[in-house]
């Protein structure tokens, strides 16, 4: 699917990090991006400067879903593009810092169901509801495509860490997702891809532990550093741009390999 400037995006987590990265790609594509982010601050900010829309929404909450896409699809029409960023990452800690805690496990149950509830239930239910949209909107591609959407996992999916439970608990189930809902959604046209990130300069691993951090960095093969948000939408747009990419999950991590 051609990115051009008739289509409307929906970014989810674009108030920040990768997401923000992600709406301003898609802006400067002519795009008209809605920015769906519980940082209302920062989201305001970001879509006043790309000349978007903000709504403040939280994922996990189904009614705040309703609300935004409607907002969104009033001002712009139904969402071409869906790019899910919104997530949290509780609990990272170092191998020292999770032995001195005496629990059997870093996280509480709580938690454990509110990572779930953002990450996974979230994005089930934004690329859900966004599809429902999308469905109404004329095939643009020669194959009869409607549209794409874009899931954020991560390496921890297949790779998590001590300390990682909740969060790869919930990027797994991302990951898992993918193929079938891009099976039941291929009748509408309509493709989904996962992104595994591994690691990526922005705020949310800004909390990261330093001592932890320098041994993240270490285990980066090559290229020996942290993603730039900028290469994250970079794998958006060629995803958008690929219509044979359809129901899988691509690492996009510099063949990171973490020290045991
Ligand atoms: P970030 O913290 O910079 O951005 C995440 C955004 O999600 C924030 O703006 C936050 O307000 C928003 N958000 C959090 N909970 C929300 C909710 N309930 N409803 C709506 N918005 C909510 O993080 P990032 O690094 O840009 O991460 C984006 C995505 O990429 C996340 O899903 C994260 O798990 C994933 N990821 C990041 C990395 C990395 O190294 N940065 C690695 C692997 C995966």
């Amino acid at each position: 699917m051609k990115l051009d400037a008739s289509m409307a995006a929906i970014v989810t987590g674009g108030a920040s990090g990768l997401g923000e990265a992600t709406a301003r790609m898609l802006a400067a594509a002519g795009a008209k991006v809605a920015i769906l982010d519980m940082n209302e601050e920062r989201g305001r900010a970001v879509a006043e400067d790309i000349g978007g829309l903000f709504a403040r929404t939280d994922v996990s909450d189904e009614a705040s879903v309703d609300a935004a896409l409607a907002a969104a699809r009033a001002a712009h029409g139904p969402a071409r593009i869906v790019v899910n960023c919104a997530g949290i990452a509780p609990g990272k800690r170092t191998v020292a810092k999770k032995r001195d805690t005496g629990e059997p496990v870093a996280h509480d149950i709580a938690t454990f169901a509110r990572t779930v509830a953002i990450n996974l239930v979230g994005t089930f239910t934004v690329a859900a509801k966004a599809a429902a949209d999308m469905a109404a909107l004329a095939p643009v591609t020669p194959d009869g495509g409607r549209g794409v959407i874009v899931c954020t996992a991560s390496v921890a999916a297949t790779d998590g860490q001590i300390g990682q439970a909740a969060y790869a608990a919930s990027k797994a189930g991302v990951v898992g997702m993918t193929l079938p809902v891009a099976r039941d959604l291929s009748t509408l046209g309509i493709r989904v891809m996962t992104i595994m990130p591994g690691l990526f300069e922005t705020p949310m691993f800004a909390s990261v532990p330093e001592d932890y951090r320098t041994a993240l960095e270490a285990s980066v093969p090559f290229p020996s550093r942290l993603g730039k948000a900028e290469e994250y939408a970079a794998l958006v747009r060629a995803i958008i741009e690929n219509d044979m990419l359809n129901g899988s999950a691509i690492r996009l991590d510099g063949a990171i390999r973490l020290a045991p």
